[in-house]
């Protein structure tokens, strides 16, 4: 038997208090003791991923290696820990109970009536267990979405009941909750809490440790009435202040020592200290740039903070490696027209087209390419907007003026962007895209390979269409090159204009790749072209 830990992290009061955030923070404070750990996010939703979810929905859809479609915080664990996380870190209710349906189906229960308790509680407890099986890691720590109390929660929080009594000190909770102030009567309210934790009690659960969200520092007094009223001791009662950026999190639970009061609770050993060196460094660096450069960021869902989450990160990421802070000016692919295009762009140091699907924005933001194309500012297209980019490029240099991408025009007489072979018979929604990591070799002398400083790489994907390889000679005779071809199928990956200062469009999604300690090298380059150029600028 393996001898992982299982950390369970729920929420109460209201949801967005940052759990993903606080797990993967502790991940970190373990980590950097040099343990292993993983993280693993459960979603009470009956979707079986978010794939087919909206963004208005969901905020981003995330991909991982295996090419499993997955709630945005595991983006947070890969770019926190700089680990690879698979389709085992995200179990929904949809997926919980198809697997027991099929077992039913298969006679797996024959006999029994299949019930909530015990075989919805064995498939969620199965598949926290699955992560620890092999022994690969000192920890698991297991992100439960919703808020303790909720209808959907329920079947969650009873496993986690029946996990704490079976495994008894391998186990823990840590309970996020709201201390909300009152300004009218200036004064922190504890009531919430209270009030939250009775509810979980109610199921049978005593958290180890409540993590407090907080706009005012808790003093000594509220942490012992808190402590007093929840059954924990007042260490156990962490302050989580709000932070000026997510990255401060870790060191912020350092100093309240979370992690001291896990491996306590755990009978873990305590020294070695932590290494955050790397880490402090990152964030002291994150909040004292020494200059800014401003990159508009062209999408359809521009409104919505979490829909462009794992790139608006890894831009974080790529300023720090320059030195630097990148604005991210939100352009709402709508809004922009040919005519209006230089007053809303003009003042950019680089512009990224984001990825989507449908018409909605992509005459916007096929305009905001050709204004980054004719007026050499640095140009980053991701997957639709890559796709975007070989249009501009095929109406406006090639002179195909009806090219399109047939997502959009199916009847096209000139289909630059085509669907691929294995998309034409997929019927079904769900999972069916071309999901996942696929390897690209990069063409010598181009920027890709200058940048990546490979041969081959491999990278994420999420889409059903491609670039038309029969229009490929006339691109490459008029100066946009494929640099970067998956070389068993011929599928374009990369294309850039060698003429341009920086303009790269990639059909994979880079931002699901880049990690504080590996950020991504396409972002870094580009961040680096936009510096550039507004050097060039204010000279
Ligand atoms: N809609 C395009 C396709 O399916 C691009 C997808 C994306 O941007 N993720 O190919």
């Amino acid at each position: 038997m393996s001898d992982t830990k299982y950390i369970f992290v729920t929420g109460g009061v209201t949801s967005s208090l940052g759990k993903g955030i606080i797990s993967a923070s502790l991940a970190k404070l373990l980590q950097a003791r040099g343990y292993q750990v993983t993280i693993q996010k459960l979603d009470p939703y009956i979707n079986i991923d978010p794939g087919t979810m909206n963004p208005y929905e969901h905020g981003e859809c995330y991909v991982t290696n295996d090419g499993a479609e997955t709630d945005l915080d595991l983006g947070h664990y890969e770019r926190f820990l700089n680990i690879t996380t698979s389709q085992a870190n995200n179990i929904t209710t949809g997926r919980v109970y198809q697997s027991v349906i099929n077992k039913e189906r298969e006679g797996v229960y024959l006999g029994k009536t299949v019930q909530v308790i015990p075989h919805i509680t064995d498939e969620i407890k199965r598949s926290v267990k699955l992560l620890g099986d092999d022994g690969e890691f000192d920890f698991v720590i297991t992100e439960i979405g919703g808020t303790v109390g909720d209808i959907e929660s329920l079947p969650y929080i009873e496993a986690v009941r029946q996990m704490k009594w079976e495994m008894k000190d391998r186990c823990l909770v840590i309970h996020l909750t709201l201390i909300p102030y009152l300004a009218a009567s200036g004064e922190l309210k504890t009531k919430p809490t209270q009030h939250s934790v009775k509810t979980f009690l109610e199921a049978g659960v005593q958290p180890d440790i409540l993590v407090c969200r907080t706009e005012r520092h808790l003093d000594d007094d509220i942490k012992r009435k808190i402590a007093l009223f929840c059954n924990v001791s007042k260490e156990a009662v962490i302050e989580s202040i709000d932070a000026d950026t997510i990255y401060e999190v870790p060191l912020l639970m350092k100093e309240e020592e979370l992690d001291k009061v896990v491996l306590s609770r755990l009978s873990m050993p305590l020294s070695p200290e932590p290494d955050l060196d790397g880490w402090r460094a990152f964030v002291d660096k994150l909040k004292n740039p020494k200059r800014e450069v401003r990159i508009g960021l062209i999408g359809k869902y521009v409104e919505l903070k979490d829909a462009y989450k794992s790139i608006a990160e890894s831009f974080i990421h790529a300023a720090v490696s320059n030195d630097c802070a990148v604005e991210l000016v939100r352009i709402h692919s709508e809004s922009i027209n040919e005519d209006n295009v230089t007053e809303l762009l003009e003042g950019l140091n680089g512009v990224l087209v984001a990825p989507g699907f449908g018409e909605r924005g992509v005459e916007g933001k096929i305009a905001a390419i050709k204004y980054a194309r004719e007026n050499g500012v640095p140009f980053l297209g991701i997957c639709l907007g890559m796709q975007c980019a070989v249009i501009e490029f095929a109406r406006n240099v090639l002179g195909l003026e009806d090219a399109h991408s047939t997502e959009i025009n199916p009847e096209t007489k000139n289909p630059v962007i085509d669907i691929m072979e294995a998309q034409k018979k997929v019927t079904i929604k769900g999972g069916t895209m071309r999901l996942g990591v696929y390897d690209c070799k990069l063409a010598d002398g181009s920027r890709a390979k200058a940048t990546y400083q490979e041969d081959m790489i491999n990278e994420r994907h999420r889409h059903r269409f491609e670039f038309n390889n029969e229009y490929l000679a006339d691109f490459e005779k008029s100066g946009m090159q494929a640099s970067g071809i998956n070389p068993d199928t011929g599928l374009v990956e990369i294309m850039e204009i060698q003429e341009h200062p920086w303009f790269v469009g990639v059909q994979y999604h880079p931002e699901y790749k880049s990690t504080v300690a590996n950020p991504h090298p396409f972002f870094v380059n580009f961040v680096k072209a936009a510096v550039e150029l507004s050097e060039t600028v204010a000279n």
